[in-house]
């Protein structure tokens, strides 16, 4: 049988133990005689799976006491709205948000922000295409900013934060906010560095519909009136994330991930295995002339590489044959073109060879 690679951006490849634990415990969790799915969220089993996804995912980005881990629906576009609904309301009004663009998720952000504030573009790589993350003496904060958005890894663009952005010294004490969405827990990062970071779970986390929300408790409680409360992080933060219904199954399966990604060796060790996925595909690629990658070497995504058959011909036959042999999910978004693989955690490096064997191969019968 064909082993299966599937490199979907997402939702995206979750760690095989973890879907066989799951299916083993699907109808009877720990002997309760029921399935996660049906339990309630305030009963002592559900409750014991939450603590420990809350508790391990502190432990595993060593989430400083200071700081609340809210698991929230709605994804990681409703944030761009639940962002500045939760934070434009620090400054006097109209307060205004720094944004630095680096691509389509960021354009996105920025849309959604101006219905609840003014928007400062504080740097653009749109010039460049967006191939690059403008380096922060470029940044052109504003003075009095509510807060920083960044897009740590634009997952469709293909472009990576390789720095920890400081901003203390232009902006005061604009904190920054972080959407890392399709990069958290594939590299360490020091939380402190920033006020706020999210991410919808599909990436690298779990199943979509849970949104993860780290964020630091002197921003607690400055939310516009027109914010939802279920979206209120005070509010929501205030019952632990269970002022409503949370995404129960799909934090079942994130608690999961986690003891997994411990298993591992936990975050500084995927780290080292994500370099090393990454370079093996961004190595070939430059050594390739039958394909190419247009990004900046030094923003180079670890998590979502983006490439291009030189000759886009080849783009039907390439994605066919690659299906052919179990390498699923590789074709690019429709606004970007081309063929994008997705390496996230979960993905072995046997996967990444794989992807580079048929490539060479398929290089070779069509040069
Ligand atoms: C996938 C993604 C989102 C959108 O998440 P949804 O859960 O679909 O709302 C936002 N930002 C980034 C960087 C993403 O990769």
């Amino acid at each position: 049988m064909t082993t299966i690679y599937n490199f979907s951006a997402g939702p995206a490849v979750l760690p095989k133990e973890v879907l066989q634990q799951a299916a083993a415990e699907m109808l009877d969790w720990h002997g309760s005689g029921m399935s996660v799915m049906e339990m309630s969220h305030r009963g002592p089993e559900f409750m014991s799976i939450m603590a420990a996804a809350q508790s391990d995912l502190r432990e595993l980005l060593a989430v400083p006491a200071n700081y609340k881990i809210l698991f929230l629906q709605g994804g990681g576009l409703a944030e761009n709205a639940i962002v500045p609904m939760n934070l434009m309301g620090r400054k006097p009004q109209p307060a205004t948000a720094d944004f630095i663009h680096t691509g389509s998720w960021t354009a996105k952000s920025i849309k959604e922000a101006r219905k609840y504030g003014n928007v400062n573009i504080a740097a653009s790589a749109e010039a460049s295409g967006f191939n690059v993350v403008p380096v922060r003496a470029s940044w052109n904060l504003s003075k009095d900013a509510a807060y920083v958005h960044i897009c740590s890894n634009e997952t469709i663009d293909g472009v990576e934060y390789h720095f920890t952005p400081e901003v203390g010294d232009d902006t005061g004490e604009a904190p920054i906010v972080a959407d890392m969405s399709s990069q958290i827990l594939s590299r360490v990062i020091d939380v402190s560095k920033y006020g706020v970071i999210f991410g919808g779970a599909q990436k690298n986390i779990g199943p979509a519909g849970l949104t993860i929300v780290i964020v630091r408790d002197d921003l607690l409680g400055h939310a516009l009136p027109c914010c939802p409360s279920a979206f209120d992080w005070k509010i929501v933060a205030d019952n632990d994330s269970m002022y409503n219904t949370p995404p129960t199954y799909a934090i079942y399966i994130a608690g999961l991930v986690f003891q997994w990604l411990k298993r591992q060796g936990g975050v500084a060790a995927i780290e080292q295995k994500n370099i090393a996925k990454a370079k093996l595909l961004y190595d070939f690629l430059d050594a390739s002339d039958f394909y190419l990658n247009r990004i900046e070497k030094d923003c180079r995504s670890r998590m979502n590489v983006p490439f291009f058959l030189r000759d886009e011909t080849h783009n039907a036959a390439f994605l066919a044959a690659a299906k052919e042999r179990g390498l699923l999910q590789i074709k690019g978004h429709k606004s970007v073109g081309g063929m994008r693989a997705s390496i996230y955690n979960a993905m072995p490096i046997e996967g990444v060879q794989a992807l580079v064997n048929f490539m060479q191969e398929f290089a070779s019968s069509h040069a």
